[in-house]
């Protein structure tokens, strides 16, 4: 990829940061920036979760194992995705030039072995360096063995994680999206069915599972998503959407735009997460759409599903009331989190917000206040402090914060892509109070907080008697050790 071209992907118009005088797209990356994600592992998260596509990572097997696998989207159908494919790239074939002749077998190993609906390749910073063709290669391939080939140039010097979706996005765009029609509209008995899209929305642990049926009731068809649970066939259908919506992920914003711009789809930005924006996520599909009927039968589903949800809220509010949470997560969730915190009566006490936009903070301080604490770093040291310092009952955060919080002895949740369980819609939010309070008043906690039990004996300040390796030689023999 050119550096003008790069440069285009961060003069993004749709996106705050073109705001500021320097167009820097999206958080510049600093030293260590990369173990929050290069631009190829930004891509493959975008783009792995298209289940019956193969996805070939073309360099070293580090970069491979590096992202495969580390979201947890799940399919409703072909487990394609989760094959780990790569060239395998080692000093020798840099040396002898043998990169693209791995590739062009690779693809035809993939082709046959496993008959893709399509090969993504995806470069990586050695492949980029040595000059691999990736574009040539991959026509030539899909000339050849007869499946798209789709070329994803995301090397990982071009920037940050976040580059690396706009990457994604923009490959779509260009070679993805608008290569097919979508089947005929299926006919209802007095509904109009609608055809609709949903752009940055990765079915983490399944939870738009939870939502997909309030769409079917509606007359909503999602004829394509990035791209949780999606099949490469949708995506390439989505021009043809009557409204797109961008899930919680700015940093593809790019494709809504180009999208709107190309094909005249308009879009709103939305989330599923909390009550109040599932509802405006399923007025916003209507209002864009502008069927009457639709808005009507809109409203009186959101009406039945807030009532089924407060009444099934209602008994976990009582436990969360007055809880305190410190939030420490990315972009749209430092602030759709919050909302869903608020709504079953807790309060936040500070928010992450070293991936948020400056729209991101903007909606943090309207629903926390003007003196709302964002936390720019989240360091174990910062997180913990600022967990005693203000009360808090519980920290919300990403995977890689679970042992800073285990080591504190201090109640979690996982809110990021590594999590088990699904907080999106209506039935989400039940799962989300009652996951907060199975955490938060989990005995566990006070019993690791107590003092150990050596620490009152009698041989408390005594050395402990630890058997000599003899006598250990001893146990083995009796068939004491190892059971
Ligand atoms: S693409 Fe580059 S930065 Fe990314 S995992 Fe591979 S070697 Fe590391």
């Amino acid at each position: 990829m050119k550096a003008s071209e790069i440069a285009a992907l961060k003069d993004e118009p749709a996106c705050d940061h073109n705001k500021v005088a320097e167009k820097a797209g999206c958080a510049r990356p600093e030293p260590g920036a990369t173990a929050g994600g290069c631009p190829f592992d930004g891509a493959q998260i975008t783009l792995l979760p298209i289940a019956d596509v193969a996805h070939i990572v073309h360099g070293p097997i580090g970069c491979s194992g590096n992202s495969w696998d580390n979201r947890g989207t799940r399919s409703s159908g072909p487990k394609l995705y989760r094959v780990g494919m790569t060239t395998d790239l080692t000093e020798q074939d840099v040396i002898m030039g043998r990169g693209e002749k791995r590739l062009f077998h690779a693809i035809k190993q993939a082709a046959d072995e496993y008959a893709p609906a399509a090969v993504f390749v995806y470069a990586t910073c050695v492949t980029a360096v040595i000059g691999d063709d990736l574009e040539a290669v991959c026509k030539a391939a899909a000339a050849r063995w007869g499946v798209p080939v789709v070329p994803v140039d995301c090397a990982g010097f071009y920037g940050n994680k976040n580059i690396g979706n706009r990457i994604a996005g923009e490959t779509l765009v260009r070679h993805v999206i608008g290569t097919r029609e979508p089947g005929p509209t299926p006919t209802l008995p007095d509904i109009q069915v609608h055809d609709i899209s949903l752009i940055g929305e990765y079915n983490i642990a399944g939870e738009f599972w939870k939502v997909a049926p309030l769409f079917d009731e509606l007359g909503l068809r999602i004829i394509g998503s990035i791209s949780g649970d999606a099949r490469f066939a949708e995506v390439q259908t989505m021009h043809r959407a009557e409204a797109s919506m961008v899930v919680c992920a700015r940093a593809l914003v790019n494709v809504a735009r180009r999208v709107e711009e190309r094909w005249g789809v308009p879009w709103f930005e939305g989330s599923f997460y909390g009550v109040a924006d599932t509802s405006q996520a399923l007025r916003d599909f209507a209002r864009l759409i502008g069927d009457p009927d639709l808005s009507a039968r809109t409203e009186a589903l959101i009406a039945r599903e807030e009532a089924l949800a407060e009444a099934a809220l209602a008994p976990w509010r009582e436990r969360l009331r007055g809880k305190r949470a410190l939030l420490y997560t990315g972009g749209v969730k430092s602030w759709s989190i919050i909302s869903a915190l608020q709504d079953l009566g807790m309060t936040v006490v500070a928010s992450g917000t070293r991936k948020s936009s400056e729209e991101d903070k903007a909606r943090i301080r309207e629903l926390m206040g003007e003196d709302a604490l964002m936390l720019d770093e989240g360091g174990p040291k910062t997180l913990l402090g600022t967990y005693h310092q203000h009360g808090a009952d519980i920290l919300i955060a990403g995977g890689r914060n679970l042992y800073t919080a285990l080591k504190a002895r201090v109640p979690f949740l996982d809110i990021n892509q590594e999590r088990e369980f699904g907080y999106a819609g209506y039935a989400g939010m039940v799962d989300l109070a009652h996951q907060l309070a199975l955490s938060i008043e989990s005995p566990v906690w006070e019993a690791v907080r107590r003092p150990a039990p050596w620490a009152h004996s009698k041989c408390a300040g005594t050395p402990l008697e630890l058997p000599v390796l003899a006598d250990v030689k001893t146990l083995e023999d009796e068939g004491a050790v190892h059971g």
